[in-house]
């Protein structure tokens, strides 16, 4: 029953769908994209040829609206729905109210996705089929006592996971029998609170797991493939972080052991399409073929699929558009290699400094490496919104070896620059460094064990203030009279605000294009500074070292921005707009800045108001710590431009004086 489809719409948004949109085009099949308000203006609805609003941001009110997913199909003439990962790529309904709307369903049968929804289930389909699961108990006994029991014959320390579980919710390790009981409670309410189901089910817990998973593919005409497996133990509180293809330290034992069990899985709910079959493995010694047990399987893309596509040249989304036309797996398991090495890191917009903190704003500059392949859903000039995984980007690079491929992804990370948010880069480039890693000793507890050295933050380098103040002040060295003042040295007085510190220099232009910074705690000397583009390269100090720098300038309202990336490090600065002065820092401008991005909790002034130079003005919270804003001189109080509750960012005004200093 092969039917071509011509016409398919994608029922996601972001970077898979634009991937997704990429491969149809290639494909000679027209797309319909599908947006909400705040995606009205996305990438994928500009790339696609067509796109369907489905209503307000929240994913309740569109991207999770099956109805008007599939009338958008009717509608639009599509004849088949990709629904790419999370939102409905799982969901047993949608599918089968597409398929009872005459649609493709680009994925496995509503009876697959049924099978391996619930975790319990899907344990006992497997030990049925003969694949390795978790010792443990995934019974529907729910008797507190007879868990308790059961976690005794299983042995300490043990893990609880809600049964409906996903993305590591209601998920709780037990190390001791007397801690049983609360952590029972705790992953029992999460279970019903997240998924609307209390039932648990109860593992051993394996010490320092890896996770490993393999690729598989099924077609309507019984045939399964494998395409090998990823290594994604690199994770934070259960999220992947950095994946790669193949697993380091991979044997050939091993490997055929976990594909063979993968495959068996997979034909054991008569799978079509892509999935993904998940192992925890043993990883306190070299990988052995008795050591790695099946966790669950994922009916659906993987976000990590590239890593898959880069060391077997196939790309997923065309054999999930085929298969899913009818056509046959196209290449068969003989056929099918592993070339070379690859790593895939994903660039979310958070803040690892302040806890991972999810961040927003808008992305004025977006510069990705030619070193990697960039799966993107952004462009510059989008914001990133706070109704939706705030990933940004997955930088994948492939090389003919594991070391080969890992320093292309250090280098292609370090030449990645996201202007106007703050991301997680740095952060990916220290693990991408971390030298267990480099090694591939990997297991899922490396990140919160080297979090401390994996987040720290650099001090602020001189090359990146002397950058800054090039770019802020727009000063061009290689222009005719650079430099060149009647009887005087042409200077600047350079205030920046970097986060919430001050930074002043003298900045004196000689007529040789040389730039000398003074007022730092050694001042340097730039020569060769050129500027192109959004380049800026230099020779700093003594040493003559070589910077090449990348940088963005954009103005706000509280001034001239400028973001600074130099080997792989980002740092933004405010050139505050003269009208405000940095009175925060020098208690003598025209306004309170905020010392740093956070809440106002309290305001103690309002327009008109007559304050004394060191009163109170107001409050601000982040992090749960308390920062008093100050009056930096006496005089009356012309604008307050934040309200209570409101997130204010480092640097911007929060209250305005009156020129007049006694008004
Ligand atoms: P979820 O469906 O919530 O993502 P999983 O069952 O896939 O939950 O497990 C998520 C992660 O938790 C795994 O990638 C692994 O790091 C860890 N994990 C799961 N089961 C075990 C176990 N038995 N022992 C140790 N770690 C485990």
């Amino acid at each position: 029953m092969t039917a071509p489809i011509t016409k398919l719409l994608i029922a996601n948004r972001g970077e898979i769908a634009c991937r997704v949109i990429q491969t149809a085009q290639s494909m000679g099949i027209r797309t319909v994209a599908v947006y909400s308000d705040a995606d009205a203006s996305a990438r994928h609805v500009a790339m696609a040829d067509e796109a369907v609003r489905l209503g307000p941001p929240p994913a309740a009110d569109s991207y999770l609206k099956s109805d008007l997913m599939i009338a958008a199909a009717k509608d639009t003439g599509a004849q088949a729905i990709h629904p790419g990962y999370g939102f409905l790529s799982e969901n047993p309904e949608f599918v089968d109210a597409v398929e009872a709307a005459g649609l493709i369903f680009v994925g496995p049968s509503a009876a697959s996705i049924r099978a391996m929804g619930l975790k319990d289930a899907a344990k006992d389909l497997m030990i049925r089929a003969g694949v390795p699961v978790v010792p443990g108990y995934q019974g529907a006994e729910q008797d507190a006592d007879f868990l308790a029991a059961e976690a005794e014959r299983i042995g300490y320390p043990v893990l609880i996971k809600a049964r409906a579980g996903g993305g590591g919710k209601g998920m709780r390790k037990v190390d001791r029998p007397n801690d049983f009981r609360a952590a029972l409670e705790a992953a029992t309410r999460e279970g019903q609170a997240s998924f609307g189901d209390g039932r648990v089910l109860i593992e051993k817990f394996i010490t320092s797991p890896r996770h490993i998973e393999v690729q598989v593919f099924g077609d309507s005409h019984g045939t399964v493939v494998h395409l090998f497996e990823r290594d994604c133990s690199l994770q934070r509180r259960h999220q992947k972080v950095i994946e790669e293809a193949p697993a380091p330290g991979m044997t050939d034992e091993m490997r055929a052991a976990m594909t063979d069990a993968a495959v068996k899985a997979a034909r054991a709910i008569s799978y079509s399409g892509a999935g993904t079959i998940e192992f925890i493995v043993d990883g306190s010694g070299p990988l052995r073929p008795d050591g790695f047990w099946f966790m669950e399987m994922n009916t659906r893309l993987q976000v990590e699929h590239p890593v898959t596509e880069a060391i077997t040249g196939v790309d997923l989304v065309e054999w999930q558009l085929r298969i899913a036309a009818g056509e046959p797996i196209p290449m068969p398991q003989e056929d099918l290699t592993i070339n070379g090495h690859a790593f895939e890191a994903r660039l979310y917009a958070e803040d690892p400094v302040n806890g991972f903190l999810p961040a927003t704003g808008r992305l004025e500059q977006v510069k990705f490496s030619q070193l990697a392949r960039n799966d993107t859903g952004v462009r510059a000039g989008d914001g990133i919104s706070p109704f939706y995984d705030p990933m940004i980007a997955k930088v994948i690079t492939h090389a003919d070896s594991r070391k080969a491929a890992l320093t292309r992804l250090v280098d292609a990370l370090q030449e990645t620059h996201l202007a106007g948010t703050v991301t997680n880069t740095e952060f990916l480039i220290a693990l991408a460094k971390h030298d267990g890693f480099r090694e591939g000793q990997v297991d899922t507890g490396l990140i919160e064990r080297n979090l401390d050295g994996l987040v720290s933050v650099p001090p602020l380098s001189e090359a990146h203030v002397a950058v800054a103040g090039i770019a802020a002040l727009d000063l061009d060295p290689t222009a005719p009279h650079f430099g060149w003042r009647l009887w005087e040295e042409a200077a600047h007085e350079l205030r920046l605000l970097s986060d919430a510190d001050l930074v002043e220099r003298r900045v004196v232009l000689h007529q040789n294009g040389r730039i000398e910074l003074t007022g730092g705690a050694d001042s340097v000397t730039l020569s060769d500074v050129l500027r192109t583009g959004d380049r800026i390269s230099a020779r700093m100090g003594s040493t003559q070292r070589m910077i090449e720098a990348n940088v963005a300038v954009w103005n706000d309202a509280q001034g001239t921005r400028v973001s600074v990336l130099i080997e792989g490090v980002v740092r933004e600065f405010l050139l505050p707009d003269a009208r405000w002065g940095t009175s925060a820092e020098t208690g003598q401008g025209d306004a309170v800045l905020a010392p740093m991005t956070g809440m106002l909790i309290a305001l103690d002034v309002a327009e008109g108001d007559l304050v004394d130079e060191g009163d109170r003005v107001g409050i601000m919270e982040a992090m749960k710590m308390e920062t008093t804003l100050t009056a930096p001189r006496a005089g009356r109080v012309k604008a307050v431009l934040s309200a209570v509750g409101d997130t204010v960012e480092g640097g911007a005004v929060v209250i305005t004086f009156a020129e007049e200093a006694n008004a």
